[in-house]
């Protein structure tokens, strides 16, 4: 048995997820004529209230999409220090959209709207003009944390004091609604653009969606093409995603129960200096100084559990759709004996 808690984008397509897949209708989606990704698109656009909605090989692809539609080359993004965006983008917010990120420094990913007021350049000509607010809910190297609702709501208003568009990086989003109990729906009310995953918690293969307002979606065809995350049978990916809405979304909450519980084994570990607080399914923990960071993953390696680690002297584990209830027990039973 191999425990792989590196990432929930490690699982593989269940048997009745690839059944599904199988049985898609499909076409030329350049064409726009795959019958399974208009669906999936339409659905995701209705769940989240918006428009307009379009189907990606990548939630960075749709990101970075994202950044395009909104910004202008030297153009400045609001974000912080630990969005994904700026970090684990290949510097594609520079390298595709010629833009700069003003980083905020957060508390487990997350700000305030007051610190995003500050963070706003001045009127005037030799600065960089400030045009989009990201944020990224869950925050993956926040440690899966969850925005608050109401501060969303407060930087929203000060977008629109200052002419700024808002993106949500909900790559996670699926995992916020279900431990928070909030809706697609109120978020997209708030939001200019959101880009979800489907391969992430929801357990497809491939796939991400970005959904938006008509004006500004406008030209996401186009700039996906230029990216080149132009597709033809995408058909048989979509399907994934539309099983997966209809089958992975509630399962998410067993994911966050055993992140948690394993958040109280490694706390009572004397090798462990702080496991951060877990309100999703990423566990992020420090381990105390006298312990060695590669023997401890290695130790873990020998047992077939496979972590990792995110630098400076942090270790994540994820859980996810492939990570069963046998192998949770193995792996809380191997915790309490290292
Ligand atoms: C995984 C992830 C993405 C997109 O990643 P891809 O591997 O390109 O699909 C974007 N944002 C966050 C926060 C993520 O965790």
């Amino acid at each position: 048995m191999i425990i792989d808690l590196r990432s929930d984008t490690v699982t593989k397509p269940s048997k009745d997820m690839l059944q599904a897949m199988m049985q898609a209708k499909v076409g030329d989606d350049v064409f726009r004529e795959d019958e399974t990704v208009n669906e999936l698109e339409k659905r995701i656009a209705t769940m989240f209230g918006k428009p307009s909605a379009l189907f990606f090989p990548s939630g960075t692809m749709a990101n970075q999409t994202a950044l395009k539609l909104h910004t202008n080359p030297g153009d400045q993004v609001i974000c912080d220090k630990y969005a994904h965006i700026y970090n684990y983008e290949s510097g594609g917010a520079s390298f595709n959209s010629g833009i700069s990120c003003k980083l905020i420094d957060g508390n487990q990913g997350m700000f305030t709207a007051e610190q995003v007021l500050e963070a706003i350049n001045p009127d005037a000509y030799y600065y960089s003009p400030t045009r989009l607010v990201e944020i990224e809910n869950t925050a993956n190297r926040g440690g899966g944390s969850c925005w608050n609702f109401d501060e969303i709501l407060k930087i929203r208003k000060v977008c629109d004091e200052h002419q700024l568009g808002y993106h949500l990086d909900g790559a996670r989003l699926w995992n916020a609604l279900v431990e928070k109990n909030e809706s697609a729906k109120q978020y997209g009310d708030v939001f200019d653009t959101i880009s979800i995953c489907l391969s992430k918690g929801l357990g497809c293969p491939v796939g991400s969606v970005l959904v938006g307002d008509e004006a500004i979606m406008k030209n996401a065809l186009r700039i996906r093409k230029v990216f080149g995350g132009n597709m033809r049978q995408a058909g048989f990916l979509a399907a994934a995603g539309l099983y997966a809405l209809d089958h992975n979304i509630n399962r998410l909450a067993e994911d966050h129960k055993k992140a948690k519980e394993i958040g109280e084994t490694l706390s009572k570990l004397s090798i462990i200096k702080t496991v951060e607080p877990i309100e999703t399914n990423i566990v992020i923990f420090k381990l105390n100084k006298d312990v060695n960071e590669k023997d401890f993953i290695q130790k873990l390696t020998d047992k077939k559990i496979h972590i990792i680690s995110m630098g400076t002297n942090k270790l994540r584990m994820v859980t996810h759709l492939d990570y069963t209830d046998a192998m949770h027990e193995k792996l809380i039973h191997t915790l309490q004996i290292l």
